[in-house]
Parts: structure tokens; C-alpha cells; sequence
């Protein structure tokens, strides 16, 4: 199982079942809508006899549109949001590092173990929140849409504790785990294999890119790619492969001639290293996934133990980012949905909706 569920301080890891709530949802005639977490694609089929990292993004839409989902969305979409607010944010935040704050784990270790640490976490909402807002707010107003219920599908037994949080709470209904999903796929007696694999998705705006989200150094790659591009900087690619044993890979980058030096955390013990040695404040922008290689050997996963097995997750991942080349400035679906609907980065709606906070939580003494 994933490190989420070995370190994750929260109550989530013993995976609160939400399947009862939706099935409420569609009893009383809600118009519900789902959004899949990029993990998920490269990880469903396992539970029907595929081999692992087997990219399944076709079939996983289609099933849930066999269940009654009305709109089936990519967080995709919200990851790109992220890594445009976070970059922007980047730039202009004083308190350095940046930490991460799209992984719940990580964020609840701050807030119970390091809330003196607090500051350091970007206000940035992760991709699953960003999206549950962008579709409650920007395509419910287009579409004329009133108490639109969203399901959120992710590889993360914790995100079940995030989106009870009060500061993101209209955001995300309920939330699945990639095997609870693949419970009701059997439950529904959908048959796998007849599955069209070429469906697509419903978007709110276009489609998103940044899927490598799913493994760890997808969001500092995205954080620095946006800021090379914005500063005509030749990026190169260091975050693909982290090594197991440290669990840390740093690179430096020059942006109107300041080093900037970027390190990514693969596990939740290599960040409370970092943290407990003070080496965190010789970063300027750290990227933490509680689950050593990231969200694709989440909590939620199919259960495997190899991490050879998980590297194939993670390679199925990069395989699907078509735009490898290219930043979410190219994406004309950020362009758009900044121009007709949320302004400018990091202020007004923008902050409003994609933003979040946090505070200090109590420890509790479990008997
Ligand atoms: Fe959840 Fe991903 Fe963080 Fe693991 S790394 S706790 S799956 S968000």
C-alpha cells in the first residue's frame, strides 16, 4: 500500500467508504459529475487482470458514463491551474521555500506536526479542489447548472480528509479511491473489456496536460517549465526518475539572474528530514508527495508491492503527456478560461476560487 497510509496523520487511512453517499446522490436525482485524478488512468485496468501501468483512459470515462455520471471531467484541467497559480504565486511570495500543498498528507503533517511551517505552504487549492470549484462555479453558470454534485476519483486515501476541510468544503462532494471505483464497475456489472476505449472527456474549458501530477516531480516540473518559458530560459528535464533510497533530487534554475534552487521530496520521511535538519531553508521551492514516487503508488492504488511495478505507473504517465515539450502557457484552454472568466492570477475571482489557507490541528491521543 501507499505511504499515505503508513504516514498520513489523518483518520482517512482507514478508507472511509463514500460509495453509500453517491449512490444517494443519484437516488434523489442529483446532476452528478466526476473528475478522475491523472493516477488513476494508469492503474484502473490492474483490477481487471491488465498489467500494471496499463493506460486506461477511454474505458474509465466510459464506465462512468455507463453509471449515469452526467459530466466526466479531467483534474487535469485543475493541474493546470495549479502549476499556472502556484508559478505566479512563486514569484511573488517573500517566504521561501515554497512548500507544496496538493498532497493532504504532507499538508496535515504541517499542520499538526510544523504549524510554524504554515507560512511556507502555497495558497495554491490542489488540482482536485480547483477543479470541483471551476466546475461548481465557471461551468455550472455556463450551462445553467444549480447544485451540481461532484465526485472526485484519485489513487489518495487522504483526500477523503481534505475535502471535509472547512476552507475547501463546497468544492468536492465525495471522494473515491481508484478501488472503490473499480467496485462499482463490477457492482454495475459493466464488463471491462467491451469498454469503449476511445471516449473522451467533457471539459469546462479544453483540455488539461499536465497529467505527470500523477508521480512525483510532475509539480515542480510544471512550476519550473511556466517559469523558464515566461523568462525564455531553455528548460531541461531533471524530475523524471527520483532516486528510492533518498527520496530527493534537487536542480538549480536561473530566472532573471537569481538561482532558484528546486528539490523534490518523494516520501513523507525524506521532507521530515529536510524539516527536522533546517536543510529545508537552504530551497527556494519544494515539492512534497507523501507516497515515495508519488500518487501513482497512492494508498488507493491497486495494492502491489514491487516498486519496479509502481516505475511502470509512472512511465505510463509520461507517456501520455503528449505536450512534454510544452508549458500550460502554450494551452489555450488557460488563456481562455483566465479571459471570460477568472481575470488575473492570484487576485479577485482567481484567488477566491483557487486559493485556499490553513491553520494548526490538534494531535490527537488515540487510545
Ligand atoms: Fe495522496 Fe498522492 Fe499525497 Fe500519496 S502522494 S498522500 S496519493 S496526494
Amino acid at each position: 500500500c501507499g505511504a499515505c497510509v503508513t504516514f498520513c496523520p489523518t483518520t482517512a487511512m482507514r478508507e472511509k467508504r463514500e460509495i453509500p453517499k453517491l449512490l444517494h446522490a443519484f437516488s434523489v436525482g442529483k446532476i452528478v459529475a466526476i473528475q478522475f485524478a491523472p493516477a488513476v488512468r494508469v492503474s484502473l485496468a490492474e483490477l481487471f487482470g491488465k498489467p500494471v501501468g496499463t493506460i486506461c483512459t477511454g474505458k474509465m470515462i466510459s464506465a462512468a458514463r455507463k453509471m449515469g455520471f452526467r459530466y466526466v471531467f479531467d483534474t487535469t484541467f485543475g493541474a493546470d491551474l495549479t502549476v499556472y497559480e502556484e508559478a505566479n504565486e512563486f514569484l511573488t511570495r517573500e517566504k521561501r521555500p515554497m512548500f507544496t500543498s496538493c498532497c493532504p498528507g504532507f499538508v496535515n503533517f504541517i499542520e499538526r506536526y510544523h504549524p510554524d511551517l504554515i507560512p511556507y505552504l502555497t495558497t495554491t487549492k490542489s488540482p482536485m479542489a480547483i477543479t470541483g470549484a471551476v466546475i461548481k462555479n465557471h461551468f455550472a453558470m455556463k450551462m445553467c447548472l444549480k447544485n451540481i454534485f461532484v465526485v472526485f476519483v484519485g489513487p489518495c486515501t487522504a483526500k477523503k480528509d481534505e475535502i471535509c476541510r472547512h476552507q475547501i468544503m463546497n468544492d468536492v462532494d465525495c471522494a473515491l479511491t481508484t478501488r472503490e471505483f473499480g467496485e462499482m464497475i463490477e457492482n454495475y456489472e459493466i464488463d471491462w473489456d467491451s469498454l469503449n476505449d476511445k471516449e473522451e472527456f467533457d471539459t469546462v474549458a479544453g483540455e488539461g496536460w499536465t497529467v505527470e501530477f500523477g508521480a512525483s516531480g510532475g509539480v515542480a516540473t510544471g512550476v519550473m517549465k511556466y517559469l523558464c518559458a515566461k523568462y525564455n530560459v531553455p528548460y531541461e528535464v531533471v524530475f523524471e526518475n527520483v532516486p528510492l533510497m533518498t527520496g530527493l533530487k534537487e536542480t538549480t534554475i536561473t530566472i532573471d539572474g537569481k538561482e532558484l534552487k528546486f528539490a523534490i521530496c518523494s516520501g513523507i520521511s525524506t521532507a521530515a528530514n529536510l524539516i527536522d535538519t533546517e536543510l529545508y531553508l537552504t530551497y527556494d521551492f519544494i515539492e512534497v508527495m507523501s507516497c515515495p514516487l508519488g500518487c501513482v503508488n497512492g494508498g488507493g492504488q491497486p495494492k502491489i508491492s514491487k516498486y519496479a511495478q509502481i516505475h511502470n505507473r509512472s512511465k505510463a504517465i509520461r507517456n501520455i503527456f503528449k505536450n512534454a515539450n510544452k508549458t500550460v502557457l502554450d494551452n489555450s484552454a488557460m488563456e481562455y478560461v483566465y479571459t471570460d472568466y477568472l481575470g488575473d492570477p492570484g487576485v479577485g475571482l482567481a484567488h477566491k476560487l483557487l486559493h485556499t489557507s490553513f491553520q494548526e490541528r490538534k494531535v490527537e491521543n488515540k487510545k
